[in-house]
């Protein structure tokens, strides 16, 4: 069976877990998680970065930092991970549901004045498989409402859109080293701080409400709880393993982006006789090859393909039911109808393997499987 995920592993991650065990320091913000601290900070440009436990975690610290009261809103696309809406619902906000767009699949931003209301404070924007939502419109909306923009750069790691790296648009963006994410260390994330004034602050949310880390850098003669928090921190043990990740950025992203285009030229001619839409990139938009999906015509020709697939010992996947349509999204009030592009793709969508181990002559074989189904 050709699955559709395995973890890729660079080749350093034991040495330096052990490095880290033999300086005896494996809790967190120890040397490897500093290292990772520079890394993404002088490669993306962020102002701060701090390595968190989960993208999940990323979110709840600036569901946090937001000061949410009940009854205060935030825009979300439907089409999404959980944890994209769980992290504000858990400080009591109402969660907006927004639709995306038929082509690249992110929150569309010609619909995004029409969810602002006084009680709006922020929009998450997803960049779905690391292909930028439209950021110029996005930002400008945001700031004329005085609305702040938060990320959830999960996919989208060096990625760009005009130029720009994603994580850098929003006042936090977020990021996840989830095993089934570019660059990972089993379970892991990130929150990048662009605007200043969150940076004291999200140092204290992460260190259990404590002034901690200004302890460390010598600020302050003892440390004390000035504000809420939690523990947010991994050990240095997981970002010893995410560093060796780190280390390989280029190498990983040419071997995603081989595979990216080796199903792109592989299946263009058949999708195009079949009526299958494949992923769209705008022009502006470098993306950063997270993922290979393919949109079938209906919910029965996409649960038809799966089968035969896996008939053919290839595992394939559906990715995000509706939010608003799920058990929890129906209690938030979402209806049928509401986010017609999200429930349209959503039972349409299915995702390849993709992985950077996945060898040419499995991939060949996923081709070849693929391009012998007819819808
Ligand atoms: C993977 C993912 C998350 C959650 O990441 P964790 O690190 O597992 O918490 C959040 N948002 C999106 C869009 C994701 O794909």
């Amino acid at each position: 069976m050709i699955r559709f995920n395995r973890p890729h592993m660079t080749g350093k991650e034991m040495q330096y877990m052990t490095e880290a065990v033999e300086r005896g320091k494996i809790s967190g913000d120890g040397v490897f998680t500093q290292k990772c601290h520079a890394f993404l900070q002088d490669t993306l440009g962020v102002k701060k970065v701090l390595l968190t436990t989960s993208c999940t975690d990323a979110l709840e610290m600036s569901a946090l930092l937001l000061n949410l009261q009940p009854g205060d809103e935030v825009i979300v696309p439907a089409f999404t991970f959980v944890s994209t809406v769980n992290a504000f619902l858990v400080r009591g906000a109402t969660p907006v549901f927004i639709d995306v767009r038929p082509d690249t699949l992110n929150l569309d931003e010609t619909l995004l004045e029409s969810k602002i209301t006084p009680r709006t404070r922020a929009v998450v924007p997803v960049h779905y498989g690391g292909v930028a939502c439209e950021m110029n419109a996005i930002v400008s909306i945001a700031n004329h409402h005085n609305i702040l923009v938060i990320e959830d750069n999960a996919h989208g790691l060096f990625a760009t859109y005009y130029g720009q790296y994603l994580g850098t648009f929003g006042a936090l963006a977020t990021q996840s080293f989830h095993e089934t994410k570019n660059f990972h260390c089993g379970e892991g994330g990130a929150l990048l701080i662009n605007a200043e004034r969150f940076i004291e602050r999200a140092e204290i949310i992460r260190e259990k409400g404590t002034d901690r880390s200004r302890f460390f850098r010598g600020q302050v003669d003892k440390y004390t709880w000035v504000d809420v928090g939690s523990s947010f921190l991994p050990s240095d043990l997981l970002a010893a393993f995410l560093f060796a990740q780190f280390e390989h950025k280029d190498q990983i992203q040419k071997r995603r982006h081989e595979i990216w285009s080796t199903y792109y030229t592989g299946l263009s001619d058949w999708a195009a006789a079949q009526d299958v839409q494949l992923p769209v990139v705008p022009a502006h938009c470098h993306h950063s090859a997270h993922l290979f999906y393919l949109l079938l015509p209906t919910l029965e020709s996409r649960d038809r393909f799966i089968s035969f697939l896996r008939d053919r010992g290839v595992q394939t996947v559906f990715h995000y039911l509706p939010l608003h349509l799920s058990k929890m999204g129906r209690q938030l009030g979402g209806q049928p109808g509401m986010c017609p592009v999200t429930e349209s793709v959503s039972d349409r969508l299915v995702r390849l393997p993709f992985y950077n181990d996945l060898t040419p002559s499995d991939q060949a074989r996923v081709i070849e499987a693929i391009q012998t189904f007819t819808v």
